[in-house]
């Protein structure tokens, strides 16, 4: 066995060698919030495609003598977001400056929120537990330094300075690196229901940081509002921060490699430093970056160019109602109203327009039975549930073949609704209806016209299948001899035969009627 850090395992292995520890798991979650002008200034936040520092201005870059004005419109989708995690809000707000020095930072100072952030003691369920939430507040994202191999200088991007970056904060309660990796999931498809942040992590979008420390079984128990163990000398063991986790697979590996890291040290009696690591995503490895800062190493102070926010009871209201159902909720209701199982409830949840136009299909469906209706409630779940399953199977993959977003479909709801009614009613059988469905998938159109125009309108005409199934008798008389013995299963083999003698349109439920009468 080979320690994390590269050096053999002493062969003078201690007592306590496979001992097990507590894992104790925070996360700091950053996302960019698509706002169309910068924090502070109202510069073009969107700089994708441009080139380096040509959405900047003296405001981003720091310059002396210019002053900050907040976006309204982050500040509200922070407060916002902070409603979807059932955060308590701030009335009483303020931006303060974080002060350090690095060189993608203009003003020598970022604008934060230190002890009044936005929202603040909320939580996200997670498998049914509740993680709790510290704190969501807002910043202004730094500028993007640009290294090269074997070059001595650095370029510097300012586009990005001055982007809204809504931080989110757990509690130290995450307790493995799959329940971590779940709740970035879970945030990202929040953020994207409230149309705030794409939190793409691949593109830096949402980027996550987590707090990792071990303690040895009973000696270290959550309070709320309690913060991981950090200081040296205590008799907890330091928690350690891993940076650069740009996709939700590193969130969980980079965890699982600390949570290795870790145990082993502490196996061999050492201790862990309080530290930041980087996670390498090539070495599969976090390498160590810098000692950790304390908060105190920012000095933080109230920003003196903008006055305290007061929220009021008209915003909150106003943002409550802006509030759209949570996916959570939405997969509950899908299951419950559409009798929809989980998987594809999930499925249909996971992207909001998706839900949204799925729910369009099954209106439309619900006016189809409202016209042509009885048995109407039966109906409706078992059309509403075919619609799911033709929109989860066979839509969903031409749009992830294409690479493409229910956005960019080209079918409506009503002429979707149209082709699940098509095969609902047997008009068509289902191969029939994956012809027309990839038709529709890339030109548009009416699967009924579709249907004609192919000639895959399924057969029913009684008196045409039955010369088929005669035919088919008469061609298999080895099998009609077994089947009136006794073997039953040779039934499947006549509806096969006469769907290929009918080239797949044959009517499934009248060809087996007919067999049914002509083979006793
Ligand atoms: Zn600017």
């Amino acid at each position: 066995m080979t320690i994390p850090n590269g050096e053999p395992m002493v062969s003078a292995v201690r007592e306590n060698f496979n001992m097990k520890y507590d894992v104790i798991i925070g996360l700091e979650i950053h996302a960019e919030l698509k706002t169309k002008s910068k924090m502070f200034c109202s510069c073009n936040n969107d700089s994708e495609g441009k080139e380096p520092n040509t959405t900047v201005c003296p405001i981003c870059l720091g310059h002396p003598g210019t002053l900050p004005v907040p976006n309204k419109q982050a500040i509200d989708w922070t407060i916002l977001t902070g409603l979807a995690l059932h955060c308590k809000i701030n009335r009483l707000s303020k931006f303060d400056r974080k002060n350090y020095f690095y060189p993608d930072l203009p003003k020598g100072y970022q604008i934060s929120q230190y002890d009044q952030p936005l929202a603040y003691d909320g939580y996200l369920e997670i498998n049914g537990e509740k993680i709790a939430i510290t704190r969501i507040h807002l910043e202004e994202d730094t500028g993007k330094s640009m290294h090269f191999k074997d070059q001595d200088y650095t370029l510097l991007d300012f586009n990005r300075a001055g982007t809204p970056l809504m931080e989110l904060v757990t509690e130290p309660v995450i307790k493995n690196a799959e329940e971590a990796k779940k709740f970035c999931q879970a945030y990202q498809q929040i953020l994207r229901y409230l149309h705030i942040s794409d939190a793409n992590m691949e593109k830096g979008e949402m980027r996550c940081e987590a707090n990792i420390s071990l303690q040895k079984p009973g000696t270290w128990k959550y309070e709320p509002g309690q913060i991981l163990p950090h200081k040296k000398g205590g008799k907890l063991n330091a928690k350690v921060e891993v940076k650069n986790i740009n996709s939700f697979r590193a969130v969980e590996k980079a965890i699982l490699f600390e949570i290795e890291r870790q145990t082993a040290l502490l196996n061999q009696g050492e201790k862990i430093a309080p530290e930041t690591r980087g996670w390498d995503e090539n070495s599969a490895a976090t390498y160590s970056q810098r000692t950790k800062e304390t908060s105190a190493d920012y000095r933080y102070f109230p920003e003196p160019d903008i006055p305290p926010l007061k929220i009021d009871d008209d915003l909150l209201a106003k943002l409550h109602e802006k509030l759209p159902e949570m996916p959570d909720t939405k997969r509950q209701r899908f299951i419950r109203e559409y009798s929809f199982p989980k998987d594809m409830a999930d499925i249909l949840v996971n992207d909001r327009d998706l839900a949204a136009w799925t729910e369009e299909v099954i209106s439309e469906l619900d006016a189809w039975i409202e016209a042509n209706g009885d048995e109407e409630e039966r109906q409706e779940k078992k059309l509403a549930k075919s619609a799911g399953n033709w929109i989860t199977s066979e839509l969903l993959k031409h749009l992830r073949a294409d690479d493409k977003n229910i956005s960019d479909l080209k079918i409506t709801a009503e002429n979707f609704a149209e082709l699940v009614c098509l095969i609902y009613q047997g008009k068509v059988n289902s191969s029939a209806g994956q012809k027309i469905l990839e038709k529709m998938y890339w030109e548009g159109g009416n699967p009924t016209d579709i249907m004609r125009e192919l000639g895959l309108e399924q057969l029913d005409n009684e008196g045409e299948l039955e010369e088929a199934v005669k035919k088919i008798i008469a061609r298999n008389q080895t099998q009609l001899g077994q089947y009136r013995q006794g073997k039953t299963n040779v039934f499947q083999f006549f509806v096969g035969q006469v769907m290929a003698e009918t080239k797949g349109k044959a009517n499934p439920k009248i060809v087996k009627e007919i067999l049914e009468k002509l083979l006793k």
